[in-house]
């Protein structure tokens, strides 16, 4: 089917390069899902039938990096954008012989008993790619030279347009095979507002408890691109509609912290609501902060500091800092069993520990320049906007001021250490070493996974629109 879509220069450029080598080549995945639907791609994908080694020819070494064990792919620098180039798949082979070692016989018994799939690594045709794909929405593949548009599942494009996730093949297996796919399915459905097909449905639900034999980084993984989104109120709202939050967040799962996690999903949607309307840019660690708060406010002071903010003449003085360990703690207790990345933690850690400052009677120009201001700020903004902290409109007022007399907050102060932040000089430990492996991910990541910056607003740590809306 002939389609033409807009894509992006540097993409056309890695595909043709691909094709002229030789290689049949595709943009495949989420970039021609949202395509479809007139929406930005977050990235773009692309696949191949050069294997891994082959790509690292067409390119060079210095273009192409091989990386992955489970899932190889390559890694294609093209100006200053990087692609994901992967060899077309197919479904793993039958095992033909036995285990040798005990840890290969371990993973083999899993294997059997859940039917997860631990390397998928056995390269197929582009049909046999489309068919080993999670969903039908998910499965399209375009030729940007050619302008096809190639829909083997002969599902997608039709599931597309009536905002239906369907598994493709038998959806309990598909599960089972792969459980971190049940998190996925949910983000379409938190993000896209798509439901779940009858059958799909009924798998998933069927499936739950099988989430926690993911792997924990994978689940990690998950997690980061869900705070990365600008969607994580509804997806994470979807997770918990459909009775997956506790097999992924235990802890705010339980019962009785019921009301927190609903306070929780507010202070998300409103965020990504200020993060669409363009008043502060993504920030993974600022969701991943306020997600934690109304855990944080109990676990840190017992309230304390809500009580204040609604009567602080009544109260007596707020503390001056939170402090930074005891939230450390505190977050490893709330996202348990994931590890969470340290550099996303020690932002948010540096955001929650100002917050009662906010409200306290410190120099308000040093409050202003301690790292991770912006954030803070922008947290505090959340909460006064979604009702959470029913603060008396002093504190407003005198943060306006205090920020336009100083001429705006100091981007660098963003503090923000996340997958796509841009501000520096945020890790306490700030090796050189450290900064140059956060410059390479940085670089990486900014065109691979969850770079979700939307143009114009990657540096609004300073005062922006919103500042009007909400009287500051
Ligand atoms: P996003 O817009 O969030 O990037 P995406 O669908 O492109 O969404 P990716 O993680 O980039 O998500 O994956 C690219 C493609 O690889 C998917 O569209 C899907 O076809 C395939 N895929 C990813 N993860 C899985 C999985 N666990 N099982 C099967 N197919 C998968
Ligand atoms: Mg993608």
């Amino acid at each position: 089917m002939v389609h033409q879509f807009e894509v992006e220069e540097n993409v056309y450029s890695v595909v043709a390069s691909l094709q002229e080598a030789g290689y049949e080549t595709y943009i495949v995945g989420g970039a021609i899902r949202d395509l479809l639907q007139n929406r930005p791609p977050k990235d773009y994908d692309i696949s191949t039938a050069a294997t891994p080694e082959e790509i690292r020819e067409v390119f060079g070494r210095r273009r192409a990096r091989i990386i992955g064990r489970r899932f190889q792919l390559v890694h294609v620098r093209c100006g200053k954008d990087i692609f994901e180039v992967s060899t077309f798949r197919r479904a793993p082979a039958e095992k033909s012989h036995e285990p040798q070692t005990p840890g290969a016989r371990k993973i083999a018994a899993l294997e059997e008993a859940e039917n997860m799939i631990f390397n998928d690594n056995d390269f197929g045709t582009s049909e046999e790619d489309a068919w080993r794909r999670d969903f039908t929405v998910n499965a399209l593949f375009y030729d940007p030279v050619s302008d096809e548009l190639i829909d083997y599942t002969g599902r997608g494009i039709a599931d597309i347009e009536s905002g239906l996730v369907r598994a493709i093949g038998d959806a309990k297996l598909r599960f089972e095979e792969d459980p971190v796919r049940m998190l996925r399915a949910l983000k379409l459905v938190g993000q896209y507002g798509f439901k779940l097909e009858r059958k799909t449905e009924n798998a998933l639900i069927a499936t739950l408890p099988h989430l926690e034999l993911a792997s924990s980084s994978r689940l990690s993984l998950e997690l980061e691109k869900i705070l990365n989104s600008n969607y994580t109120g509804s997806i994470l709202q979807a997770i918990t509609d459909y009775g997956l939050l506790k097999h992924f967040l235990p802890y705010v799962a339980r019962a009785d912290e019921r009301k927190r996690w609903e306070k929780s999903l507010q202070l998300l949607k409103v965020r990504d609501g200020r993060v669409a309307a363009g008043y502060y840019r993504n920030s993974a660690s600022l969701a991943m902060a306020a997600l934690a708060l109304p855990f944080i406010d109990t676990m840190i002071d017992g309230n304390y500091r809500l009580q204040y903010a609604q009567a602080p003449e009544a109260a007596q003085t707020m503390p001056e800092m939170w402090d930074e360990e005891n939230l450390r703690q505190a977050l490893l207790t709330i996202y348990q069993p994931l590890a969470i990345i340290k550099r996303l933690n020690c932002s948010a850690c540096r955001m929650l520990a100002i917050q009662p400052m906010l409200l306290g009677r410190n120099n308000p120009r040093k409050v202003v320049r301690l790292r991770g201001f912006a954030h803070a700020m922008e947290l505090f903004k959340v909460q006064c906007e979604s009702g959470y902290l029913q603060c008396d409109t002093q504190f407003i007022t005198k943060w306006r001021d205090v920020i336009i007399n100083m001429g705006g907050v100091n981007r660098k102060d963003a503090g923000d250490a996340d997958r796509n932040g841009n501000a520096g000089g945020e890790n306490d430990n700030a090796s050189g070493e450290y900064r140059k492996r956060k410059r390479r991910r940085h670089r990486r990541s900014n065109h691979r996974k969850g770079a979700a910056d939307l143009p114009g607003q990657r540096d609004s740590g300073d005062l922006g629109n919103s500042d009007l809306q909400l009287g500051f």
